[in-house]
């Protein structure tokens, strides 16, 4: 949703003239040697049981590229055993901060009390027979036990398929059918918002399903005498696992794994179709991963014990949830693969009040804190009171990934939340790319409010023209967004479905990764999201981005969201239906809604009038916060018997709420 409500334009932290130049000097010189620039970090930043032969082979168009083949590593050593040991000697330096649903509910995990669970589970996995390969389905609460199970399974090189807790017994099906995933872990229940999740009920019902019968053969539970009374099954497919870890002796050896093993699988969130379930690797992602925390947050790896009360001392806190990939690069596996400690947020930004986050700021002295835009805007809404009760001093850094912030809310994050003083950083990536691929770097990169700005280091992005395949090599250049050479982060394949892979990313434009979203270069090289390609809207023969009526809304003070899809229109071919949430207190009126359908002609033009503009009190998004849109364009097309799974959703009512909406204005 870039849009254009103030100063688009305007370059923040202007004084970096010179770092700016340093940063293009090496840039230029990590993509003119992709081998050398990833071979050098590959072996200073990570430990290798045995060297890797060649950096990197295979080409795009073969959708056969592979990083650091024949090397062998195990990420969990990395991430965790060898900053126990010299020269790092970081075993009492905290780990993992968790926060949990209340307030006062907070664990401090150090390095070496890590490596000791990691080990008990590990261990209880490999005792009930999971072996090298298998994959390992998580559903559970974002708990310390949660990424100690992913780098458990990393150790003994199980590979980990981590479901997000807020899916139904049917998402949930669906992916351990895909992945044939033989165990399970879960926990009795989770707790969001002051209410608890029935995790296990719902995951035995996912196991009960037919395609699941005769795949699964062990649901482990941590917690197992819950509160929420669920029954154990007789046919003891349950393993009560908080029991059966205690038990374990807490040393484990670490598979030997090459480089190219995968880690994990990852289901994308599924705003554009059947979920893919991307397979990341071991070597490439974990060192991709590694790398960029570091640079896009302003961080280091950690090579000592910190000195005691470092007034510079950082604390790093990405709010995301680990089911996703923002939580498995930027919560567990950067951060704690760069000896850094990292922040787990059980809670919501609404609980118990919507003063949470900077209530955790100030009580925790966060210094990078990184969210997503949705967050920003629904926070935002509520003004600016419970931001300025709280000492946000500590804050350096602040992240959005997701979605293009508008630059309202950019401002709003900047000035409210960063007091003027804080770099925001936009960070630019998808599931596929495994870490950022363009963002701004703090201190290093200007902003610009609603650009992700540059490419990170060895990332050569290129805009194409969408109809030749053509590189656009002005620099002002709008087409869609597309990266030259592998990175090692890079996804490898969709799980059992290679031809997906590349019938999605190498086949579209040959010789390119292909991301599937529009964007804009400006004449100072920066990079402007316009939202996916397959969002463009041909309303009597003119071409409208989505994104581009979705910001003339937002641009409106009534307006806190909008999302914008094509319905079917018998002269103009497609019309223009609007959803949009207003900010707080904003009645809604017949009057505001045509000065939101004047706003859109004159900000675009009468030729994107809005055809339809439903008010409501919320979007559907999916759980990881994106504007389900595929469901919007069943809704105002009346296309109601395909609208597809929406238990993904976080909230599947407002679904019905809007059907009667639309009906109403028909
Ligand atoms: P699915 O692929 O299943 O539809 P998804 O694309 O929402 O799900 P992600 O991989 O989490 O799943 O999201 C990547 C997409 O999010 C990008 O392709 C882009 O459209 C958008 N995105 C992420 N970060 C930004 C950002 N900083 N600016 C603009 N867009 C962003
Ligand atoms: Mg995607």
């Amino acid at each position: 949703m870039t849009n254009t409500d103030i100063e688009p334009e305007a370059v923040y932290n202007p004084s970096t003239a010179a770092s700016l130049a340093l940063y293009k000097s090496a840039h230029s010189a990590s993509i003119k040697d992709i081998s050398s620039y990833w071979s050098e970090l590959a072996k200073s930043k990570l430990h290798w049981f045995a060297p890797f032969p060649t950096a990197v082979t295979g080409s795009f168009q073969e959708g056969s590229v592979s990083w650091f083949a024949g090397g062998k590593l195990n990420v969990c050593y990395n991430a965790v055993d060898r900053y126990c040991l010299p020269p790092f000697n970081r075993g009492n330096e905290v780990a993992i901060i968790w926060e949990g649903d209340e307030p006062d509910a907070i664990k401090r995990i150090s390095y070496h009390e890590l490596q000791l669970s990691v080990c008990r589970i590990a261990n209880a996995l490999k005792a009930s027979g999971v072996q090298k390969g298998d994959v390992v389905t998580l559903y559970m609460p974002m708990v310390p036990e949660l990424a100690m199970t992913m780098l458990a399974c990393a150790r003994i090189g199980a590979v980990h398929s981590v479901i997000f807790a807020g899916f139904s017994a049917d998402a949930i099906a669906d992916r351990i059918d895909d992945a044939k995933s033989k165990w399970v872990v879960t926990a009795s229940v989770g707790s969001r918002g002051g209410r608890n999740l029935p995790l296990k009920t719902i995951c035995d019902a996912a196991i009960k399903k037919e395609r699941c019968v005769g795949v699964v053969q062990k649901v482990f539970v941590f917690d197992g005498n819950g509160p929420n009374g669920s029954e154990w099954d007789k046919e003891d497919i349950h393993v009560r696992f908080s029991d059966l870890v205690h038990a374990q002796w807490p040393v484990c050896s670490c598979e030997w794994m090459d480089a190219e093993d995968p880690l994990f699988i990852l289901y994308t969130s599924g705003s554009t179709g059947r979920p893919k379930g991307l397979v990341h690797t071991s070597g490439g992602y974990s060192l991709y991963a590694m790398h960029t925390t570091a640079n896009s947050f302003g961080l280091s790896q950690q090579t000592g014990p910190s000195s005691p009360n470092d007034p510079h001392k950082d604390v790093y806190a990405c709010v995301a949830d680990a089911g996703w990939i923002t939580g498995h690069s930027y919560i567990v596996y950067g951060p704690l693969l760069n000896g850094i400690s990292t922040f787990m947020f059980e809670s919501t930004p609404m609980y118990p009040d919507h003063g949470r986050y900077w209530d955790m700021v100030q009580r925790h002295k966060i210094t990078v804190f990184y969210t997503a835009p949705t967050a920003i805007r629904s926070l935002m809404r509520f003004g600016d009171d419970a931001p300025n009760k709280y000492d946000l001093s500590s804050l350096k850094v602040l992240g959005t990934v997701g979605e293009p912030i508008n630059p309202a809310a950019w401002k709003w994050y900047f000035d409210v939340i960063g007091k003027g003083k804080c770099a925001v950083v936009d960070t630019y990536w998808q599931t596929e790319t495994g870490g950022h691929v363009i963002t701004n770097l703090p201190g290093v990169t200007p902003m610009k409010p609603g650009s992700c700005t540059l490419p990170c280091y060895g990332i050569e992005v290129v805009v194409l023209d969408p109809a030749s395949g053509q590189e656009i090599d002005t620099t002002a250049a709008e087409g869609v967004l597309a990266i030259k050479q592998p990175w090692p982060g890079m996804a490898r394949t969709c799980l059992g479905d290679h031809q997906r892979y590349l019938n999605v990313y190498m086949k579209p434009y040959p010789g390119y990764y292909f991301a599937g979203d529009g964007c804009r270069r400006d004449e100072d090289g920066f990079i402007w999201i316009t939202g996916r390609v397959d969002d463009v809207l041909n309303v009597s023969g003119h071409r409208i981005g989505t994104a581009e009526v979705e910001s003339a809304l937002v641009a409106h003070p009534a307006v806190a969201q909008a999302a914008v899809v094509g319905i079917p229109h018998e002269i103009k071919g497609q019309g223009i239906c609007c959803f949009t949430t207003l900010t707080e207190g904003v009645p809604e009126s017949e009057d505001l809604i045509k000065e939101l359908r004047n706003q859109v002609r004159t900000s675009i033009g009468p030729f994107a009038t809005p055809d339809m503009i439903v008010l409501t009190a919320a979007l559907p998004m999916t759980r990881s916060g994106k504007i389900m849109r595929r469901i919007l364009r069943k809704v105002a097309a009346g296309e109601l018997d395909t609208l597809g799974d929406t238990t993904t959703l976080s909230d599947p009512s407002v679904v019905d709420i809007l059907i009667s909406k639309v009906e109403n204005l028909r």
